[in-house]
């Protein structure tokens, strides 16, 4: 079900502020990552400024991944402020940065799904210098090196040992 927020109040009166605290549902956004909990909690703030209606919203969550290169799983808080321009209506002129209210109604389920989804980062590591699996053994290499002799990992010779072994 979509809740729209009615913001008319917001962007008919001049220096008008508006705050709320909503939760966005992001149980079934279609990411390979797992939210604590099938909410998002957000600190929305709408403020009119001199006919500008800005759109601010905080929002602190833990999310649940398997690192990229050694698959061990990471629990992480991630916190992110969005910021957009409202308007009315989209214009020509109108930046990436402004949303469309029409009728002075904005889906901020929609609006904030989508940037927590933009926002969280494409490469998830369990840090930054993670050395990854053997790709020989399969040992991850954070908690030791393994003793492989790692020349052998050239795929190259990887394939020709496997066809050696076939035989
Ligand atoms: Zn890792
Ligand atoms: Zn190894």
């Amino acid at each position: 079900m979509t809740v729209l927020l009615d913001l008319r109040r917001v962007f008919l009166n001049e220096n008008t502020v508006m705050r709320l605290r909503t939760d966005v549902a992001v149980s079934e956004a279609g990411a390979d990552v797992a939210f604590e909990g099938e909410t998002v909690a957000a600190d929305i703030k709408v403020e009119n400024r001199a006919g500008f209606v800005e759109f601010t919203a905080d929002v602190s969550f833990i999310c649940r991944f398997d690192c990229d290169r050694c698959a061990s799983p990471v629990s992480r808080n991630f916190h992110f402020q969005f910021r957009h321009t409202l308007v009315p209506q989209l214009s020509e002129e109108s930046g990436d940065d402004y949303i469309e209210a029409p009728d002075y109604k904005l889906d901020t389920d929609t609006l904030l799904r989508d940037d927590i989804l933009l926002a969280l980062p494409s490469k998830r590591l369990c840090k930054e210098s993670c050395k990854g699996l053997c790709p020989k053994c399969g040992k991850n290499l954070n908690e030791g090196s393994c003793g492989c002799a790692l020349q052998e990992a050239d795929p190259r010779l990887a394939a020709l040992k496997k066809l050696l072994e076939q035989e």
